[in-house]
């Protein structure tokens, strides 16, 4: 009904970089300006989540300025309006962590009527408190704030279509009627998640499930869900029923489609979201293989490999019982599906990482992150040529050290495979950052030394520590 409505027009605005940074300093206004632009460029390609993200950023930065709130109301106006037009099939997913499209809207109306009381003259801020108003159902507050907008400016266009599509809505909204669309049974859904099947999968004893529904079911036991029959497939060999897919497609285009934005929202999360794999402390620069077998890992890791193959890995800190605050970020270089469901990975750790809040999603933990980095001296000062070059005779000590490690170990053929994987690994040296997590990879050091290396943001000082290490791994003799 409503589907045209707020238009599609309802647009983020971009800051400009001669914009006057009032009372914040240049280096937080380009913080700002930054978030803002990732925040745009996420709306532009409708990740609204992400958006909503980065402009709440820029806000605790910057709070009760016009363009981030303008923004965010839009976002926000946006994503609860996809929700509300969702079919009530699909309606049980909760959208953005849990806020239901009613809350999402009240959040934009909000944004919207902070924006009124900041620029009254200024006719965005009456469209996008009307549209939140309409998403609401608020018809007669909606009408009153298009009027007010229409004193400013009598001529405005936009506030005069939005009138007109007012009073449409809400002539119409007395008769809810629905998408024009015959009203379908439950022969196409799924009867593990009760919506409409999603790349179906019909198995040999003829039932059909999704595909991911299948396969999360069959990580607790390789049995049809419903008539328990014995299955002998994977997800590796077996295909999608072509056919029975092109019926559902072609009978409930719409609702497919955002079956599959649905499936594609658990697949990827955006920059600043991870799932999370809870098992040790991990620095850059490391590389090593594992065993994923338990059910809720398997599901993480299917999920994972038909998205950017990035997790974090972050261990349970022993003091609080709860996850470490420092992380870093693993890639999965390698995936092999075992046929018993189980995976052996090969991971190589890549970035670190802030946990500012996590969530539990189908049983693993998802986190929304902040990355971090070592304050570093800045290019062409003198601490930063001190920094070079400690790094650089930090870099010298460190190959002597594989050298005679290479050497004591010359008939130990795993060691020295090892050994060559380490040095692999080593950055390059114009990366102090990096080379300092690699150097502190080449001892063996307890978990919460390595979350002290992931805490600290001295690069001088990392370093200083990973030769310490290395000094002590050679007195003691211990082999990495
Ligand atoms: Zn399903
Ligand atoms: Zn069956």
């Amino acid at each position: 009904m409503a589907s045209q409505f707020p238009p599609s027009s309802l647009d983020v605005h971009d800051y400009t970089l001669d914009n006057e940074p009032e009372g914040l300093s240049w280096d937080t206004f380009r913080c700002v300006y930054e978030l803002v632009r990732n925040g745009n460029a996420a709306f532009q390609e409708n990740r609204m989540e992400e958006a909503i993200n980065f402009y709440s950023r820029a806000n605790s930065i910057k709070s009760g300025d016009p363009i981030i709130l303008g923004n965010r109301s839009a976002a926000y106006i946006r994503i609860s309006q996809f929700f509300m037009h969702r079919t009530s099939s699909s309606s049980e997913c909760s959208p953005l962590s849990g806020l239901d499209p009613t809350t999402l809207a009240e959040l934009g109306l909000k944004d919207a009527e902070r924006l009124v009381e900041l620029q009254s003259n200024s006719i965005r801020s009456y469209l996008l408190m009307a549209y939140a108003l309409i998403l609401l159902e608020k018809y007669e507050k909606a009408r009153d704030v298009i009027l007010s907008g229409l004193q400013v400016d009598p001529f405005s266009i936009s506030l005069r279509t939005s009138l007109q599509n007012l009073e449409r809505v809400s002539s119409s909204s007395t008769g809810r009627s629905t998408h024009g669309q015959p009203e379908r049974n439950d022969d196409f859904d799924c009867t593990l998640c009760l919506k409409l099947l999603h790349e179906p999968v019909t198995t040999p004893c003829g039932h059909s499930f999704c595909r991911s529904c299948l396969f999360q079911s069959m990580d607790c036991g390789n049995r049809c869900p419903l008539c328990r029959t014995v299955l002998f497939i994977s997800p590796r060999t077996c295909s999608i029923s072509v056919t029975l897919k092109n019926i559902i497609q072609k009978n409930f285009p719409e609702e497919y489609v955002e079956r599959e934005q649905e499936h594609d929202g658990l697949i990827n999360l955006g920059v600043d979201t991870l799932p999370l794999f809870v098992m040790d402390v991990v620095i850059p620069c490391q590389r090593f293989p594992l065993n994923i077998f338990e059910p809720r890992y398997r599901l993480m890791v299917r999920r994972i490999m038909e998205g950017n193959h990035r997790m974090g890995m972050v261990i349970i800190d022993s003091s609080t019982g709860s996850l470490a605050e420092f992380a870093c970020e693993v890639e999965i270089t390698e995936c092999e599906p075992l046929p018993d469901g189980r995976f052996y990975i090969e991971i190589e750790s890549r970035r670190r990482f802030r946990i500012i809040r996590s969530w539990d999603q189908d049983g693993y933990r998802v986190a929304e992150v902040e990355w971090m980095q070592d304050i570093m001296p800045p290019e062409g000062t003198r601490d930063r040529d001190i920094l070079q070059e400690l790094t650089n005779n930090a870099a010298e000590s460190a190959r002597s050290y594989v050298g005679r490690a290479k050497e004591a170990a010359r008939h130990d053929q795993r060691r020295l495979e090892r050994l060559a994987s380490v040095e692999a690994m080593m950055p390059s040296l114009r990366d102090p950052e990096r080379f300092s997590f690699w150097l502190a990879t080449l001892s063996n050091r307890r978990p919460s030394e390595r979350l002290d290396l992931l805490h600290i943001r001295d690069t001088t000082e990392r370093i200083r520590r990973g030769l310490i290490f290395l000094r002590q791994e050679e007195q003691g003799c211990r082999i990495q």
